[in-house]
């Protein structure tokens, strides 16, 4: 898939998904509805340019239990 690991830029932040450790498990889902998505795979994908504040996406990359989110800043 094209979009592997990809680096998304979500307003002031990078935020990537390591896909392998995704388990499609929903939570950052539901912590962020606007920047998170499940895809057909059930894996979380990133919507590019959503305005989520970065300590909302910094909450949604602890909260993952299997760390497979980095939020770095721009
Ligand atoms: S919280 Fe982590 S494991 Fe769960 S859907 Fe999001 S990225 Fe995947």
């Amino acid at each position: 898939m094209d979009n592997q690991d990809k680096e998304v830029i979500v307003a002031n932040a990078k935020v990537k998904i390591i896909r392998k450790n995704c388990t499609g498990d929903g939570v950052c889902v539901s912590l962020c509805p606007s920047t998170f998505v499940l895809d057909a795979e059930n894996k979380s994908t990133v919507i590019e340019g959503s305005n989520e504040t970065f300590d909302n996406l910094k909450m949604a990359e602890q909260s993952c239990p299997t760390h497979a989110i980095i939020v770095t800043s721009k």
